[in-house]
């Protein structure tokens, strides 16, 4: 795997090094390419209240696939019945990305997943002291010895393996060593560190991944990240800085509890905070976040990065008159880039500027006297929470948003409609 050191600053890189002769790209050794490994189908689907029929997985894989994501963890089809039918309907939709399903370290669920056709496999097992003496009870040898058991058997059969341990950073790090160096002699191509309840932080989990690196030597590495105190998408990105090749991620973060490290959020941050070209078509990643949203039936937070309803809004004068004079002002994502529009919200904060833009979109020009009454009764309505005001002044000035005269588009309409009259004659 290479490595690549970034020679171009990204704009947020330019500003440190201007400001405050922060040195940043020489610490940063990305994987090239890096490979995206989504989970949303598994972990995603395992957020409290989410269910995806095989269809419904189909169609999210599908667009994943489309906008570039290498890695798609179909599920676990020794769950259920239907569970095997998706990964089924996965694996023989012919897509680009390639398909993995989950098995734990038994042979049942190992041949389950050689059964399905998936060329790769996950392989897991817990890893950490209370993990392994409160649900698993089982020794460290017993796990040890399961796990290296599981990982031939799916060698054998041709598979690609990753090996996963649940709780991976909590574990005793002598323990992880001997047992990532054991899967590692047994076959497994992709060894991959779960911080599985979400207890890392980017200081905590660069010394971890370091020393990781230093004991167990990965030719390939992953890293799966839980979001409880809303660290998963930096804690991913240390991992990615460290040289981590495929981070774990969900649409929309979700997942288990407070979910996983957001997709979105980590294709943009990486695109535009490092200027890592992630061969994404970010273009794509809303429409991607409103299908998830629509089928998992977990709204998205209004305040979201780059999907939320919020992320591209502007609503004080101040804000809306920056934008409006240079988008780069206020964004520092230009909603484009990820298929999306700005908008510029009526309210108590409204300024001059932005409420005469949004008439002139629609090509109503007001007085100026005119233009400070509709403004003072917009904000008006927003204190007062109710649209009544706004309405009432409406109709006092309809007569200013009749449109006279004929508009270019109207025109030509007319035009054709009487060739076309001409021509029928
Ligand atoms: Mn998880």
């Amino acid at each position: 795997m290479s490595h690549r050191l970034l020679p171009a600053l990204t704009m947020a890189e330019e500003a440190l090094v201007e400001n405050f002769h922060v040195p940043t790209s020489g610490e940063r050794h990305f994987a090239d390419p890096i490979v995206f490994w989504d989970e949303t189908l598994r972990d995603g689907e395992q957020t409290p209240g989410v269910h995806f029929t095989p269809e419904e997985k189909l169609r999210i894989a599908e667009v994943l696939s489309e906008i570039g994501v290498s890695v798609i963890n179909a599920g676990i089809p020794v769950v259920s019945e239907e569970e095997a039918r998706a990964v089924d309907r996965l694996v023989h939709a012919g897509l680009a990305a390639k398909i993995l399903a989950a098995a734990r370290t038994v042979p049942a669920d190992v041949d389950a997943v050689i059964r399905s056709g998936a060329t790769h496999i996950a392989i897991f097992v817990a890893a950490s002291n209370v993990h392994l003496r409160y649900k698993l009870k089982m020794t460290r040898d017993q796990v040890l010895d399961a796990s290296v058991r599981s990982v031939r058997a799916a060698k054998e059969a041709g598979l690609h393996v990753a090996f996963v341990t649940e709780d991976t950073v909590r574990a005793p790090f002598d323990f992880v060593e001997r047992l990532y160096r054991a899967v590692a002699e047994a076959g497994a191509d992709r060894l991959v560190v779960a911080d599985t309840v979400g207890v890392m932080t980017p200081l905590t989990f660069r010394w971890y991944l370091r020393e990781f690196r230093r004991r167990v030597e990965p030719r390939d590495w992953s890293v799966h990240c839980h979001n409880d105190f809303g660290l998963a998408t930096a804690n991913t990105l240390t991992a990615l800085e460290e040289g981590v090749t495929s981070p774990h991620v969900c649409v929309n973060g979700l997942g288990e509890r407070a979910g996983n490290t957001p997709f979105e959020e980590l294709a943009v941050a990486l695109e535009q905070l490092y200027g890592v070209k992630t061969g994404l078509d970010l273009s794509r990643l809303y429409e991607l976040s409103q299908l998830v949203e629509e089928l998992s039936g977990v709204p998205v937070p209004v305040a979201k990065a780059v999907v939320g309803y919020n992320a591209f809004s502007h609503e004080a004068g101040i804000h809306t008159h920056g934008i409006l004079a240079n988008t780069l002002t206020y964004e520092p994502v230009q909603p484009e880039l990820v298929g999306r529009h700005r908008q510029m919200i009526l309210g108590k904060h409204t300024g001059r500027a932005a409420l005469v833009e949004k008439l002139k979109e629609r090509g109503v020009a007001l007085p100026d006297s005119v233009a400070a009454e509709l403004l003072a009764r917009v904000k008006r309505s927003s204190e007062r929470r109710t649209k009544d005001d706004l309405r009432q002044f409406l109709r006092e000035y309809r007569g200013y948003f009749e449109r006279p005269g004929i508009s270019d588009a109207e025109f030509w309409k007319m035009v054709d409609e009487v060739r076309a009259e001409a021509r029928a004659a």
